[in-house]
């Protein structure tokens, strides 16, 4: 046997387990072996049920009675009566119906991960995990790996294979250069392994998940630091700096720059001097003024005859970039076209033709840039506007428009904590615009227990008597029996026929027609409504300044970061606007609400909601569909810290890549996910 071997080879695996194996790709007994614990399970605390305190529990014990029974729509509860030795303890779980055929009455369980509490006037144990007690492993090595759940493939299965290949532990090769093992003093890779699935005391874990995760942090920085080295390498059309062009331009602005747009147009201005393509990143919170920025680059490109195209995640958002920047261009005879879906037949077919020969300067557009049909004259500046909703491959497609390697601008409002940036973007050169442009006034958050709601109506109805309008986002589109949060369209129903219902009031969600979409918004930014209901489609770049109102119904089921972009579509024009943060309870609002209502700084929620929610949950996505990280968290700042250190010094050594071969495939493989061209 070795690292090669099918798995249905090993003893004790069936062709039906060998099977599900492979469904989740588990084909080796490598495979196996690196298919690590998703988590590590405690039992050296074992208590008596009568000795139980308050807080994370383990028993073991018998379970005496159970059944399940529906509560109300969507809640079904198990109540079970579990018993040890030394007393009696009744155990509840929401929604969890299966555990009535899982718990016979005869066997002893271990139950985890379950809390000992005080509610409803009693002392119960809430949703704990339950293993058959004769089924953990004999010798009771008393810290038990947990597998994750995969169509059907037990834990308990998992383990017990795995059991019979301890002894190639050993063997395991190691996959990070020795010297970097040595410097950062990490355990091999065989122990880190081995420790992870044969445990012997929690520091044994904490070991091996800093090694196996500063290998995920090191492949990852490496890869970025790889790209930026070879982007360096890459031929790029220079643009000359024209400072009469540009002074004239800004002087021309109804208002005058903020420090940091200005800086933000000099690094981008430098970066066009340069033979090698800009690959840029312009962050800035919502508001902050990055159109205008990419505005000033767009004319310098323009004069040195290279057209711009700038790409948007939506069509609205393509018609409101395409208009600011003709008002903007047109005075110095630049010119800007709109290609969008909506933009069908003889006038598509000239748009096209003007394209082609360099008649447009500036083509703002949607995915329709994407197409083949697309054909620049003379392609220079690229503009990609909330690039995180853009795959990688789309960027590419539009990248290769040009002859030559275009300069890349890519602007986001969300912000993107420091350790985020040194490992996915670590490529990537980034201007920041923290300012917001004068005169604004600070959106004031509130959090609004239920009692309150009909005060904050009458705050809206106020705001609405004075010329304003509102927003009132809730996060589902039709109500769920699945549970008690606020749709649009039954909220739309209510305020219609209640509160509001000599207002006029739109609906807005993700299930409608891009065209219909579209008319609803621009009737809002037209005043036809007074309100607009809505679903979180409206998070980004919407720019209607006459809104200065909203509500965020059920505001604990929403992120800090997307809480604050939802908020940035009020506080946008000259008047004092406010965000009401309704909760559905009376509950003690958590950390993180509070954090938002003291804030307006998107930067710090960010790091905030990383902190506290840890960044699966913000870049999920992300994380898990591209990144691939299995033990890393981008939370642990000080690991990257460590990961980008080590990777410097490899490149720096002169060390080859290529004399490892594994560090090197999975570096190639993280290149091309972080890449921007
Ligand atoms: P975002 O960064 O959210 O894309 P925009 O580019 O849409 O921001 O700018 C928001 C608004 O602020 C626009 O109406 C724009 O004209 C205005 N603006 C931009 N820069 C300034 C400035 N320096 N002073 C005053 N208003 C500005
Ligand atoms: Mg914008």
């Amino acid at each position: 046997m070795n690292l090669a071997t099918k798995l249905e080879q090993v003893k004790g695996v069936g062709p039906k387990t060998a099977a599900q194996l492979r469904s989740v790709g588990l084909e080796t007994v490598g495979d196996l072996l690196a298919f690590l614990p998703r988590k590590h399970e405690d039992f050296t605390n074992v208590a008596p049920i009568v000795e139980l305190k308050p807080g994370n529990v383990t028993i073991r014990a018998r379970c005496e009675k159970i059944n399940t029974r529906p509560v109300r729509r969507g809640l079904r509860l198990t109540t079970a009566v579990l018993a040890d030795d030394s007393g009696k303890l009744n155990a509840v779980w929401f929604n969890q119906p299966y555990r009535t055929q899982q718990l016979g009455a005869s066997d002893e369980y271990f139950f985890f991960s379950g809390v000992f509490e005080y509610n409803y006037g009693r002392y119960q144990l809430t949703n704990p995990s339950a293993e058959l007690a004769k089924e953990l492993p004999v010798q009771a090595e008393r810290l038990l790996p947990v597998y994750r759940q995969l169509h059907g493939l037990k834990s308990q299965t998992v383990r017990k294979i795995i059991e019979q290949l301890r002894p190639l532990m050993s063997v395991l090769p190691e996959t990070l250069p020795p010297s970097v093992v040595a410097h950062e003093a990490l355990m091999s890779r065989a122990d880190a392994i081995s420790a992870m699935h044969f445990p012997r005391r929690a520091g044994d874990v904490v070991r091996a998940r800093e090694r196996l995760a500063f290998e995920e942090l090191f492949q990852l920085i490496l890869a970025s630091q790889l790209n930026k080295i070879e982007n360096q390498k890459l031929q790029g059309y220079q643009i000359t700096f024209e400072p009469d062009v540009v002074r004239q331009f800004v002087s021309q602005l109804p208002f005058a720059l903020t420090n940091s747009q200005r800086r933000a147009a000099w690094d981008i201005l430098q970066d066009f001097e340069h033979a090698t393509p800009m690959n840029r990143l312009l962050q800035g919170d919502v508001g902050s003024g990055k159109t205008v920025v990419a505005g000033i680059a767009a004319r310098q490109a323009a004069s040195a005859g290279y057209q711009t195209t700038l790409m948007a995640p939506t069509e609205i958002l393509a018609a409101q970039h395409a208009e600011t920047l003709r008002v903007l261009l047109s005075p110095f005879g630049v010119t800007v076209g709109l290609l969008v879906g909506s933009v069908k037949g003889a006038a598509r077919a000239a748009l096209y033709a003007q394209i082609a020969n360099g008649d447009v300067d500036v083509v703002v557009g949607t995915h329709a840039l994407f197409q083949d049909k697309v054909v620049f004259h003379n392609l220079g500046f690229v503009i990609i506007d909330e690039q995180h909703r853009f795959g990688v491959e789309q960027r590419q497609r539009l990248l290769g428009k040009s002859g030559v390697l275009p300069h890349l601008l890519a602007m986001t409002a969300t912000p993107i904590p420091r350790s985020l940036a040194l490992t996915v973007y670590g490529e990537l050169d980034v201007s920041v615009l923290n300012e917001l442009p004068g005169g604004r006034k600070p959106i004031k958050t509130s959090l609004v227990s239920p009692p309150s709601r009909d005060k904050i109506y009458q705050r809206v109805e106020r705001e609405l008597q004075a010329g304003r309008q509102a927003y009132i986002i809730c996060g589902l589109i039709r109500d769920n029996p699945e549970n008690d949060r606020k749709s649009v369209e039954a909220e739309y129903k209510k305020l219609k026929n209640s509160v509001f219902g000599h207002r006029t009031i739109g609906l807005l969600h993700g299930k409608m027609k891009p065209d219909e979409k579209d008319r609803v918004m621009r009737d809002f930014k037209d005043k036809k409504y007074d309100i607009l209901v809505s679903t979180t489609v409206v998070e980004v770049g919407v720019d209607v300044p006459n809104a200065t109102i909203m509500m965020i119904e059920d505001a604990e089921q929403f992120g800090l970061s997307q809480l604050h972009q939802l908020r940035g579509r009020v506080g946008r024009g000259k008047h004092q606007s406010y965000c009401y943060l309704m909760m559905s309870t009376n509950n003690k609002p958590s950390e993180r609400l509070r954090e938002i209502e003291k804030s307006n700084d998107g930067f710090y929620l960010a790091e905030v909601d990383m902190r506290l929610r840890g960044p699966g949950e913000i870049y999920g996505r992300m994380q898990h569909g591209a990144l691939n990280l299995q033990i890393a968290t981008l939370a642990d700042t000080k690991l990257i810290a460590r990961a980008q250190k080590a990777a410097q010094a490899f490149i720096a050594s002169g060390d080859n890549l290529a004399d490892y071969p594994d560090l090197a495939r999975e570096v190639r493989r993280n290149q091309r996910l972080t890449t921007l061209n």
